[in-house]
This record gives C-alpha cells, structure tokens and sequence, in this order.
C-alpha cells in the first residue's frame, strides 16, 4: 500500500483530489479526518499541512506527496520531486513600497526583507551578490512594511492584487512554481512499481487534459489544407460522407493551438466543427 500525503485544506487540496480522481481512484470524501484508504487502488491518502508533507516523504512517514516547489525547496528536499504537475502555478516575487526608489536587485543591498522563504531568498541574493537582512515571518508578509517590520517583502504572488492592495510593486521574480509529486527515496521494489502505475496514470490524465478531440466536415477539394493544419498524433482519420465530395475528418488539437486552428479550419472551408473533451490520452 503506497501512502500519498496531501494538503489538508488549502490552495492545493482541491486540485490533487481532483487528479487522484482523475486517475481512476475512488475513496470516500473524509475532510475531517486524517487519512483515507482508496477502494479500488492500494493507496491511503494523508491529509496533512503542506509545511509538513515534505519532511514526511523525505523521512518515509510518507510514500509519496503532492506539495507547492516553493515549499518543496524551501524545505530543502529539492531531490525528492518526480513530476510537475501542472497546477497552482505562481511566483515567488520580491516586492517595494510603490514610491520606494528601484532600480535593481542591488537597491536591495542592506535592506530589510520579510518573507516566509527564507531559504530561497537567501540562495538567490547570495547568488545575486546582495546581502539583505532576512525577517522570517510566517503570514501577512505583505503588510510588512506598513507596519515598518521591513522595507521590502519576498512572497507569492499570483496575479498581483494584493501587492497591489497593499500598496506594493513587483520588482523581481525569485522563484516559479508549481505543484509536484514528491517520493521516498527508498520506496521498495513493491511501492516504486505502484508509483509507476499512478505515474502512467497522472500523465495520461494530464495530456488528455492540454488536448482537445477535434471532428469536421470539409470538401474533398481542401482535404489538403486541412490535413496541414491538424497533423493529429499520428496522422487525421479521414473517412468519406454519404454526400459526394465531403470527408469526416477526425484528429487531436493541443489546447494552446486550439482557437488559432479552428479559425483556419474554417477559412479553408470546414464545416459542423465539433470539439470534444478527451478523457485519458496515453501515448
Ligand atoms: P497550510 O495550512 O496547509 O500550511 P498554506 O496557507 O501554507 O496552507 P496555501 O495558501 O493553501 O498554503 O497554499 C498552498 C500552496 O499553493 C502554496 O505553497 C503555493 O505553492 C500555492 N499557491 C499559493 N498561493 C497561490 C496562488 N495565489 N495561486 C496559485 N497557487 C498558489
Ligand atoms: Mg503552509
């Protein structure tokens, strides 16, 4: 039985229950308990402070966890991570009082810093070459310095409104992250072939995620045209229609191509285009 060890509640709860789902588990919804045990996967899930989970992975309290990098790293287990999975995507920023003069990373020098990230901070002023006084603090970084606990803050930041809120600018990204797996370092032969089988399983559910199935009509004339704009995994399924001249034509698009080449599908005279969610795409 593989132990995975998430947030209990937070930013990232949501979204790794969802993927866990996703992946074909079932277990009971148990948000005021501790753990739950999955019932068709030999899985237990922890629910736990993101604080903690990396310590707990790292030490084998834990099989496996899903946790921020930002903490992650600042845990200093940078090693135990397998795959990014693609959500609670922000940034670690260092932040100035609006009026306060900026004009690179060395207006920094001497400066007072509150943050939470004191580990990552520090790597990457020292790399930097600026040498700041760091005030670890672990919430509410952000009115630091109206309060005069420092005269810069190190946080994250995802679309800016509470820097902005607190009267802050954005000056310098730290650090980008996202949601990872972590694992054991020592899982045995046993538990390393399961964390395999969710492995497959999560990086099918997160392809079929950035893809899109994609279904049309167009006359014979621009098959051509339309083949060019949708290569598919392997190549379209083309098959003929019951009216002379007209093709089905059946393919994947990636989510990132998807309005640009339905615009062009159109223009080279597809028609009854249809798009559809796809559920697991395995490669
Ligand atoms: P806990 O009580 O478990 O310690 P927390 O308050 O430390 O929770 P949350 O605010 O729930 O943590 O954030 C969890 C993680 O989500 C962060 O470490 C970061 O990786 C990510 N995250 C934080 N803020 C954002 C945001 N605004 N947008 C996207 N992801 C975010
Ligand atoms: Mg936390």
């Amino acid at each position: 039985m593989l132990r995975l060890a998430i947030q209990k509640s937070g930013r990232l709860s949501e979204d790794s229950l969802n993927l866990i789902r996703e992946c074909g588990i079932s277990f009971l919804a148990a948000s005021n308990k501790l753990k739950t045990e999955a019932t068709n996967f030999p899985l237990e899930i922890l629910y736990l402070r993101d604080d903690d989970i990396p310590g707990y992975v790292q030490d084998g309290v834990a099989d496996l966890g899903i946790v921020g990098q930002n903490v992650l790293v600042e845990a200093g287990f940078p090693e135990l991570e397998v795959e990014g999975l693609g959500f609670s995507k922000c940034r670690l920023s260092l932040a100035v009082p609006r009026a306060a003069a900026y004009d690179s990373i060395q207006s920094l020098q001497g400066v007072s810093i509150a943050t939470s990230y004191p580990k990552i901070l520090g790597d990457y002023l020292a790399g930097q070459g600026v040498q700041a006084h760091l005030h670890t603090i672990s919430g509410s970084v952000e009115i630091a310095p109206s309060i005069g606990l420092a005269e810069a803050i190190c946080d994250i930041v995802s679309s800016g409104s509470t820097l902005l809120g607190n009267g802050l600018r954005e000056v310098e990204t730290v650090f980008r992250s996202e949601a990872v797996l972590i694992a054991n370092q020592n899982l045995n032969a046993e538990k390393k072939e399961l964390l395999e089988q969710l492995l497959f399983r999560m990086q099918a559910v997160r392809r079929a995620r950035r893809n899109k199935y994609i279904i049309l009509n167009a006359p014979v004339a621009a098959l051509d045209a339309v083949k060019q704009l949708l290569p598919g995994i392997k190549s379209p399924t083309i098959t003929p229609l019951a009216e002379e001249g007209w093709v089905s034509v059946q393919s994947v698009v990636n989510e990132d191509d998807f309005w640009h080449i339905t615009s062009q599908l159109k223009a080279v005279g597809a028609e009854g285009i249809l798009v559809l969610p796809i559920e697991k795409m395995i490669s």
